[in-house]
């Protein structure tokens, strides 16, 4: 693979092109002197090569649209073309937010409707549909649940977090002024009841707790973790960014929680990755609807419009949130169906097992027995001092996006897969015979793939240094 040259190596003055004519509008007055720029170092290049320039480095990327990513907790499957062809109709692309309701049916309408579906899916009473993604989903919920305690004129501080929670849970704990928890995991992998009922306490205003866990298994105590946080009080939030497993299986209100987030860029397959755009809608039970951010699409008499919840913790996001990816998921939801949605919870769960029962013959699985939509296999039995990072960095060569890996921390060289529902059997079958011959390569030469990636346009990053140290701007010259 050939490497894409810095742009700024191929300025040179004078070579960029203007094609617009004059516009013969007076120059506005100068700048005062303290904010003009000395230079602004842009590079200098002409129209063919910065098309050029920008068409290769696309080319350099990776997406699921290449190949298969089986990243865990994140999951990273197809995204069907038609949501893409909904989201750019005109009557969603180009209408502008500030149209009057009455200009606007459709839009709303497709706004209630997906709360509505969201509701369905996951049993609660109500849906915001503005966080931007899924940690601004958590963020929002539990704001929510401090206007709750608030408002019966009570002050909690805490918030539980498993061991094994993904990290967004705390850190969204601790934005919001709560202190996070932690609570340890049982050797199974779950929730530890005895240690939940000795922490769990009135100073506490709940627990985040994603079911499936994020080593994709299903806390089968869920009714009795609810039963303990709610007899002080609390409040159960459910991280459901990665719903796949349980959609139109089992619905998070039933198992008992009062709050969940899902992650469309993920469950409801809008694209993801580089940051974004998201949406991570937030549902309630009815008791908690009235803290909802506004507005929220309404109906009445087949008349559509936003309406603020009456407590409503405010505004969290401008507008009616992402709305080009509520478009797509709902195109998702509408193009599945019922029995579709349920078949997705099926397959992702099928996919995941027929995947662990085949590799944990030769990689160890970090906790036996069946799994959800994920599985975590760890470095005990990689040979020669091989770890983790020389799996993930040899997957590369073979055209695969690695799958998640030193996470959860709670598992020692951790590699965590999720192959989604949309792959076939054959994928699969490609994915776990490359795992089952890098394997008999860490045996065989230990030497070659420890220096993996080899076809990569670069190879072993300095990790730490990347994050520690970014270079965010290169100046021409240099
Ligand atoms: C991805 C993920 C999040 C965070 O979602 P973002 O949209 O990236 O903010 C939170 N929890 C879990 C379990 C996740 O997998």
């Amino acid at each position: 693979m050939s490497k894409v040259e810095l742009i700024f190596n191929k300025h040179k003055g004078g070579k960029s092109c203007g094609i617009t004519p004059p516009a013969g509008v007076p120059e506005p007055p100068a700048l005062p002197a303290e904010l003009l720029r000395e230079s602004l170092d842009l590079p200098d290049v002409s129209e063919t090569e910065l098309v050029r320039h920008y068409t290769a480095l696309s080319k350099k990327t990776f997406g699921v649209d290449d190949g298969f990513y089986p990243l865990g907790s994140c999951t990273m499957k197809y995204n069907p073309k038609i949501n893409e062809k909904m989201a750019a109709l005109p009557g969603f692309a180009a209408s502008h937010p500030y149209l009057d309701e009455d200009l606007v049916q459709g839009n709303l309408r497709l706004l209630k409707e997906l709360q509505d579906y969201l509701c369905a899916i996951t049993g609660f009473g109500a849906f915001t549909l503005q966080p931007a993604a899924g940690a601004h989903g958590e963020l929002t919920g539990l704001m929510m649940m401090k206007a709750w305690f608030a408002s019966k004129g009570e002050k909690r501080t805490k918030i539980i977090c498993p061991d094994s929670s993904h990290g967004t849970n705390p850190a969204s704990v601790t934005m919001c002024g709560f202190v996070p928890a932690p609570l340890a995991s049982d050797p199974d992998g779950l929730v530890d009841l005895k240690a939940l009922e000795a922490l769990m306490d009135e100073d506490t205003a709940g627990m985040m707790l994603t079911n499936p866990n994020t080593l994709g298994l299903f806390e089968k105590d869920i009714v009795e973790i609810c039963r303990i946080v709610h007899a002080k009080g609390g409040l159960m939030y459910c991280d459901g960014a990665n719903a796949n497993a349980v959609l139109g299986v089992s619905r998070f209100a039933d198992m008992g929680y009062d709050i969940c987030h899902l992650n469309l860029h993920k469950t409801f397959s809008t694209p993801h990755g580089g940051g974004g755009p998201g949406a991570g809608p937030v549902g309630v039970t009815a008791a908690l609807a009235p803290f909802l951010p506004g507005p929220v699409a309404a109906e009445e008499k087949g008349v559509y419009a936003l309406k603020t919840p009456e407590k409503s913790i405010g505004r969290v996001k401008g507008f009616n949130g992402n709305f080009g990816v509520l478009v797509r998921a709902y195109t998702y939801i509408r193009s599945l169906g019922a029995a579709g949605l349920k078949a997705t919870g099926i397959n992702a769960v099928l996919n995941a097992n027929y995947m662990r029962s085949r590799l944990e013959k030769h990689f160890h699985l970090a906790y036996p027995g069946l799994c959800k939509h994920e599985f975590v296999l760890d470095d005990t039995r990689l040979p020669n001092g091989i770890t983790t990072m020389d799996i993930a960095k040899r997957l590369l060569d073979y055209g695969y996006h690695p799958p998640t890996i030193y996470f959860p921390l709670i598992v020692h060289g951790a590699m965590m897969i999720e192959p989604t529902e949309t792959e076939h059997k054959d994928t699969l079958d490609r994915f776990i015979e490359t795992m089952i011959s890098i394997l008999k390569e860490a045996e065989d030469d230990p030497e070659t793939l420890r220096k993996a990636p080899l076809t990569t346009v670069v190879s072993r990053l300095d990790e730490v240094q990347a994050a520690r140290k970014p270079v965010i701007c290169f100046c021409s010259g240099e």
